[in-house]
């Protein structure tokens, strides 16, 4: 039981580690400008600009902050 935690606990680490060491990689690369953020317009939430889905100059989080925003004009 006890190799068993010690791999759950190797793997969140190795998890851990992975996610950090992509976020390092990606700053120098990609810039700044291009991680532009912005703001869902149904529920205020901020997302990135690229995984923002866009309508008539307005952004949203996702289809669902989209239909109800243009369902409450
Ligand atoms: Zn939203």
């Amino acid at each position: 039981m006890r190799i068993l935690v010690l791999l759950a606990i190797g793997l969140l680490l190795y998890i851990i580690i992975g996610n950090l060491l992509r976020k390092s990689r990606k700053y120098p690369s990609t810039g700044t400008s291009s991680e532009r953020m912005v703001r869902c317009e149904h529920c205020g939430l901020h997302i990135v600009e690229k995984e923002a889905l866009q309508d008539n100059r307005q952004y949203f989080c996702s289809t669902d902050h989209l239909e109800a925003h243009r369902q409450s004009r």
